[in-house]
């Protein structure tokens, strides 16, 4: 708490200019409007400007968390005493690269960047077009949907690795990305900075067409019109979680203001009012249900940020602390 309070005064006076907002609702910078105050946001004006924050947190033995566009989190009720570095004001540049790469820092959302590669005829980001995150959280997460995934469009990540404060260009490779998975979430300790996408020519109509076509069917089939992070459990393997959800009887089963989605059991849908522990509590629930009828266990895709949780230790331990956030929810499991 003290080297919290330190940090942040020494952030003030190193970046006088820089918007950073004190006890600010984590609710207003997430997709499932949940969340409580945390202790500060800071909004980097760039590039430079994060890593001079994120050498001032390590000076005071903090870890960085960045925080995308809040499309696959969920806050506690009570907020966190902690600092969150907005990426996704500022951190907007998006160009062609003299090969034809496509070069977009960590705070681009994914659908400006698909919208930019279809106006320059590059195909192979439509898959991103309808996912409402951002480079950042999309690199992060190897975020992907209708069989396309941020791993086959990356060639290249530059990232800061909080513990010795380098910056590093990763490839593809080395992002290590699988399903759900990056090197950066499996490990911790990175800020992702910007990433460079690889496509190929293609035609602008035929990739706004596909584009349409896949939007189009989430409309129809996701429930977009209220607050929820996506998918809220990993798909099991050979299965489906909302298929599960939905054959456990539970598409529309609620605790409180939080529903298992009525039109898309894979969703859990904030109807109004919901809290943090509504969520957990419904998730929890589901997941018992869904273990007991059909003996898959379902892993939370959604990071669940418990009401404790602290990113002081600047040790390796604890970056895997960071990203494994969702530690009380599998540990319960076990105990049960
Ligand atoms: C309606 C809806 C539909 C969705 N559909 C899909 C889908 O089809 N496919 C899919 O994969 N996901 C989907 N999602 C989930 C979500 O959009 C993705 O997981 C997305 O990649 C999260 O990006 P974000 O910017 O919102 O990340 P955030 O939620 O802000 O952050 C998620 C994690 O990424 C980390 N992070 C963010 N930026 C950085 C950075 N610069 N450096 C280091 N770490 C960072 C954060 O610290 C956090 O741990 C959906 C969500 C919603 C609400």
């Amino acid at each position: 708490m003290e080297n919290l309070e330190k940090a942040i005064a020494e952030i003030k006076e190193a970046l006088p200019g820089m918007t950073l907002l004190e006890q600010e609702p984590l609710s207003a910078h997430c997709s499932f409007r949940i969340g409580g105050p945390a202790r500060a946001l800071a909004v980097p004006e760039s590039v430079s400007s994060l890593a001079k924050i994120c050498s001032i947190l390590k000076d005071n033995e903090l870890m960085p968390f960045v925080l995308g566009n809040g499309t696959n989190l969920l806050f506690p009720d009570e907020g966190l005493q902690e600092l969150f570095l907005l990426s996704t004001e500022k951190l907007q540049n998006l160009f062609l690269l003299p090969d034809g790469a496509i070069y977009a820092e960590a705070g681009v959302s994914l659908s400006r960047l698909s919208s930019f590669a279809q106006q320059n005829g590059l195909q192979g980001l439509e898959f991103a077009s309808g996912i409402p995150g951002s480079v950042g959280g999309g690199c992060f997460i190897n975020a992907g949907a209708y069989g396309g995934e941020m791993k086959d469009v990356v060639e290249s990540v530059v990232c800061l690795y909080a513990p010795d404060q380098g910056l590093y260009e990763l490839s593809a490779e080395q992002c290590a990305f699988s399903y759900r998975k990056s090197m950066f979430n499996t490990h911790g300790g990175y800020v992702i900075l910007s990433a460079v996408f690889r496509l190929q020519p293609g035609d602008k109509d035929e990739i706004a067409a596909k584009m349409r076509e896949m939007n189009e069917k989430r409309r129809a089939k996701q429930p977009l019109e209220l607050p929820s992070a996506g998918s809220a459990f990993k798909r099991p393997e050979g299965n489906f979680a909302g298929a599960l959800i939905e054959q456990a009887g539970l598409k529309g089963f609620t605790v409180g203001g939080a529903q298992v989605s009525e039109k898309h059991a894979g969703f859990v849908v904030n109807v109004g009012g919901a809290s943090s522990h509504d969520v957990y509590e419904l998730m929890k629930q589901v997941r018992n249900t869904v273990y007991e009828k059909s003996g898959v266990q379902l892993e939370p895709e959604v990071i669940i940020l418990p009401p404790d949780y602290k990113l002081e230790d600047h040790s390796p331990k604890a970056h895997k602390n960071h990203i494994t956030v969702n530690a009380g929810f599998e540990q319960e499991k076990k105990e049960e």
